[in-house]
């Protein structure tokens, strides 16, 4: 078992249309590496500490994906390199990363993330919260974020239909908010869900984006 294998073995899984995420978060810069060198260049982290102490310690060409709960006083740090930021489940934090992706002459990509688990840990809109963001007049005039779809997480459970249900669920809200907010923006398109345990069911219900740690990178450890 190495990086390189899981990372292959992972691949062979992903049509060519759904964008593999590899979550780094508690591993070492030299595993990082590893599976930069055997071609992948979008990692994904959760916390911004740990992010922005890797983050320079690594090639330039890595895309990097902010996929946790961002606080609006943390984006700072992030802004001038991040490329996506998932999480984004309020109007202050979107305004914020405009904010600083301006303040770094940057856009940054955005998803909407929504609660579809059963469990209250996790974070995230309802539908109806989201388009009450998306009606803001003062959401029109932000130019440094572009929102490029949405993001998910199912519960952890192995009830393989809940799982099925949660990301079908997503996926209409997804078609939903694309039709009314996004008809005529192509880069509307993204579909983040799935991880280790459940990205095959995630790209069953039409996932774009697949945030896979474990399954490429072991267990954590830092
Ligand atoms: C940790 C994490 C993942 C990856 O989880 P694995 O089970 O290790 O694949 C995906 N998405 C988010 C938001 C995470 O925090």
């Amino acid at each position: 078992m190495s990086i390189k294998n899981n990372l292959k073995e992972v691949k062979e899984q992903l049509p060519d249309a759904v964008q593999l995420i590899a979550v780094s978060k508690k591993h070492k810069e030299e595993e990082i590496l590893e599976a930069y060198e055997a071609g992948q260049r979008i990692f994904g982290e959760n916390k911004v500490q740990e992010l922005i102490g890797k983050q320079p310690h690594l090639p330039e060409d890595i895309q990097w994906h902010f996929i946790g709960h961002l606080q609006s006083n943390k984006v700072k740090h992030i802004a001038p390199f991040v490329s996506f930021i998932h999480a984004v489940h309020k109007f202050k934090l979107l305004k914020e990363i405009n904010k600083q992706a301006k303040k770094n002459d940057r856009v940054i990509n955005c998803l909407l993330q929504f609660h579809i688990a059963d469990e209250e840990s996790k974070f995230g809109m309802t539908e109806e919260q989201a388009e009450n963001l998306l009606n803001m007049p003062q959401y029109k005039e932000l130019k440094n974020v572009t929102i490029v779809g949405v993001m998910g997480m199912a519960t952890f459970t192995e009830d393989t239909e809940q799982v099925k249900n949660e990301f079908g669920k997503l996926k209409h809200i997804f078609q939903n908010i694309k039709t009314k907010y996004f008809a005529d923006q192509p880069e509307f398109k993204e579909l983040s869900m799935g991880m280790s345990n459940d990205y095959k069911i995630a790209m069953e219900q039409g996932s774009t984006m697949v945030r896979i740690g474990t399954a490429i990178f072991g267990k954590r450890n830092i």
